[in-house]
């Protein structure tokens, strides 16, 4: 049986017994069949160097900033995930697509890819506990609620890219747009040229953020939706009178950022420039110097004169990975304690090998698809994206 250490009305946590089968409610998925090298081994990257170099052309490895650097080493591509997935359709040779991410970006990948790409996720227990806290049944509900108070007419669904591939599809389905980090205000832009209100689905610190921060709306203008309470747990004049109606979801690794942690790093580091991604609480960004995704953060610390400082809430691998990058900076993470993406880590040399020599041997291992009616309707939503002005022809950087 499937074990997630879950209240029974509770959304999943990201927790799995490790490799033990799966959890139902979930973006994620089971164990590995087959064997995994031990991590011990000393040959691991001789043999993934083998086994990329035996299918040549016929692979695409992918790598997320937030990756382990014994993977990202092997990436063609390192990026965010909707660059990533951009850059595999545009390999229409690469028969193999493996993803060093986690399953929505996986998904993605799929919906964007052609039909004979096949997309890999080495290990399926690599989800994202954001994504997971949106249920598709539970989102229905919500809408259905919105339909019954006569609010889902005027109430338009803007979905964040980290979500699975079914949210993706009843934000289509339902007139809406994905959005990544940094086209969430124009994606809810055009989102209230089209309604009164919208749905923001899942994270609800990057619609807050974007509301109050690039709107201009008051934090009064926002309510939070909890799945877990009848009707949200709102009143119908309140959802009425409301313009963002923010689903109860938040990134497990932004949001460990504090307002504390800020004032810390300024008392031990003065001067240091915070900066910030659009996941992180409310009144982290308010404290921050700069906001913005992974893609903004990397080109930031890149563009800075040598002796520049930062204190960077974001993921620890990129944050370490940038910090070696340039030595004449200094690159410090915002919080006194380690936070690496749990789910993200999930993909290391061991199930990297695994999945690229069961590739050499024939067998395709780990494949993520999603169903046709899914993909066309999650593709509605990600072409609406797509047409907002600037977005195609940008990099479009989300997570
Ligand atoms: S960093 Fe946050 S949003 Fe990104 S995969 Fe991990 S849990 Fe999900």
């Amino acid at each position: 049986m499937a074990q997630s250490f879950v209240e029974p009305d509770k959304t999943p946590l990201a927790l799995l017994l490790l490799g033990q089968d799966a959890d139902p409610d979930s973006e994620r998925g089971v164990e590995c069949p087959g064997d995994l090298p031990p991590a011990s081994d000393p040959d691991l990257v001789a043999r993934a160097a083998a086994a990329k170099a035996a299918l040549g052309d016929r692979v695409f490895i992918l790598g997320h900033h937030y990756q382990r650097d014994e993977v990202i080493q092997f990436a063609d591509v390192t990026g965010d995930s909707f660059k990533l997935s951009q850059q595999a359709a545009a390999r229409p040779e690469a028969e193999f697509v493996v993803f060093a991410g986690v399953h929505f970006m996986a998904e993605s990948a799929d919906i964007l890819t052609a039909d004979h790409q096949q997309v890999i996720l080495p290990d399926l227990a690599a989800g994202c506990s954001m994504a997971d806290m949106a249920a598709m049944h539970q989102v229905d509900e919500a809408w259905q609620t919105l339909t019954r108070w006569d609010l889902a007419d005027s109430t338009i669904p803007i979905t964040y890219m980290n979500s699975s591939a079914d949210i993706k599809a009843f934000t289509g389905r339902n007139g809406g747009s994905i959005c990544t980090s940094s086209n969430a205000r124009r994606s809810l832009e055009w989102a209230f040229e089209r309604g009164e209100r919208v749905l923001f689905l899942p994270d609800q610190h990057l619609g807050r953020n974007t509301a109050v921060r690039d709107l201009g709306m008051s934090l009064e203008d926002c309510v939070v939706w909890d799945p877990h309470k009848p009707d949200g747990g709102l009143t119908i004049e309140q959802a009425r009178s409301a313009r963002m109606l923010l689903w109860k979801g938040h990134c497990s690794v932004h949001g460990r950022f504090t307002a504390e942690s800020v004032d810390d790093v300024r008392d031990r580091m003065p001067g240091i420039t915070v900066l910030v991604h659009p996941e992180c609480r409310h009144e982290v960004i308010n404290k921050a110097d700069l906001v913005g995704s992974t893609e903004f953060i990397i080109a930031t610390i890149d563009a800075a004169p040598a002796g520049s400082a930062f204190a960077v809430g974001t993921e620890l691998n990129l944050v370490r990975r940038l910090a070696l990058r340039h030595p004449d900076k200094t690159v410090v993470f915002l919080d006194k304690a380690v936070c690496f993406c749990s789910t993200m880590n999930r993909i290391d040399l061991p199930h990297l090998v695994w999945s690229l020599e069961n590739l050499v041997e024939g067998r395709v291992v780990n494949q993520i698809t999603v169903d046709p009616d899914t993909a066309h309707w999650a593709r509605v939503a990600l072409d609406r994206m797509l047409a907002l002005p600037g977005v195609a022809t940008s990099t479009a950087p989300v997570d």
